[in-house]
């Protein structure tokens, strides 16, 4: 017998200038919200939160946020929500908004409002804590997820492209990972509590429900992705925008939170130690690290090929020089090997036994598939 455990948000709600309806969801816990975002974010979509506002009759309560998710800024964050007895938080915008949303909220009333489609964070009850100066600190789990996720499509549509190529890469992953996971029976984040708490198990392992979303969110990259990305190069909304903006946001944070990850975001984690790699973006590093993981898994060649061409026909990175890397020696593959394989990284959740060797000779492999793949196009 197998303990297994799925979670997600409460409510997603995604449409043309949704943003309209805010007010409605902040209305369902009480009067006014700590807005959390980027400057630059409320300036984008300043009309509708005013048009929100006063349709509903609420209050936001603007917060400066700083740009970081620290344990400072959080901290000063949750007195300002005190201080302004605020009913609910919003997380508005990127990443890290998202992220300082979560832990300021610590699992309470939260509305998470992505501008972009670059990750599938959105949905998910956890969050990564950085220093003030920038460097990882931890990550952070919430007794919940958030209670409303809900996506303004007419903003993603109007937000650069790359960021909605960056998602799918993220997105990309999501089967592959969720595959391995329940192939090795390891267990997935769904089954985290909160904190470490005496006694409460947090073993679980993934449901048939997220393999199939899974899938799913894969089967819709190759059906809508290119439709979608030059739907979003003319700022339109189509179905099949709509479609990639469900996979990267819903199906993929499902999927992966669900499902579990495996060896191609252990190797996203390696491959940060390339300098090459900083410039670009998470969902970009894992489209490689997903043919990385393909060819870790010996993965049947009409699957490599298919991976290889979706990727290269929406524009996602298939080799190292794509992520800015144009030589490596193998010690410093090596050495991005043993960063992915260190005991708490996701790689072990790979049906069969990892060695930092084995990791090298496949991110090596599949840079080679990718840029003999990109020869075959050009000729
Ligand atoms: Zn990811």
């Amino acid at each position: 017998m197998m303990r297994k455990a799925f979670i997600s948000p409460t409510k997603y709600v995604q449409g043309e200038d949704e943003l309209l309806n805010l007010g409605y969801f902040v209305k369902t816990f009480g009067d006014s919200a700590l807005l959390i975002a980027h400057p630059d974010d409320v300036n984008r979509v300043k009309d509708k939160l005013k048009s929100t506002i006063d349709k509903f009759n609420i209050t936001l309560v603007e917060s400066n946020f700083q740009g970081e998710c620290s344990r400072e800024e959080v901290k000063r964050l949750q007195e300002l929500a005190k201080e302004k007895a605020c009913s609910c938080t919003i997380g508005l915008g990127g990443g890290k908004a998202i992220d300082t949303a979560k832990c300021v909220a610590e699992g309470e009333a939260l509305i998470i409002v992505p501008t972009i489609a670059a990750t599938d964070a959105p949905t998910s009850h956890s969050a990564v804590l950085y220093t003030p100066e920038g460097e990882f600190d931890d990550y952070a789990y919430f007794k919940q997820s958030p209670s409303v996720v809900m996506i303004d499509t007419t903003v993603i549509a109007n937000a650069p492209t790359r960021f909605l190529v960056a998602g799918m890469g993220d997105a990309l992953s999501t089967y592959f990972e969720a595959r391995a996971t329940a192939r090795s029976y390891s267990n997935v984040n769904a089954g985290l509590p909160c904190g470490v708490r005496e006694g409460v198990c947090g073993e679980a392992k993934g449901t048939n429900t997220a393999l199939a979303l899974a899938k799913f969110c894969y089967e819709t990259l190759l059906k809508d992705g290119l439709q979608a990305k030059v739907a979003c190069d003319s700022n339109m909304v189509t179905p099949a925008l709509e479609n990639i903006i469900e996979a990267n946001i819903l199906l993929s944070g499902l999927g992966f939170e669900s499902g579990g990850l495996a060896a191609a975001h252990a190797i996203h984690n390696g491959l940060t130690s390339l300098e090459g790699t900083h410039h670009y973006y998470h969902g970009e590093k894992v489209a490689f690290t997903t043919i990385a993981q393909l060819v870790l898994e010996n993965a049947d060649k009409e699957e490599l090929d298919e991976v290889l061409a979706f990727s290269s026909a929406v524009g996602l990175p298939i080799c190292l020089p794509d992520l800015g890397v144009d030589s490596v020696t193998y010690e410093e593959l090596l050495t991005v090997a043993k960063k992915a394989c260190i005991p708490e990284e996701s790689i072990h959740s790979m049906p069969f036994p990892i060695t930092e060797e084995a990791v090298a000779a496949a991110i090596m492999v599949a840079d080679q598939l990718g840029r003999k793949y990109k020869a075959s196009k050009e000729a």
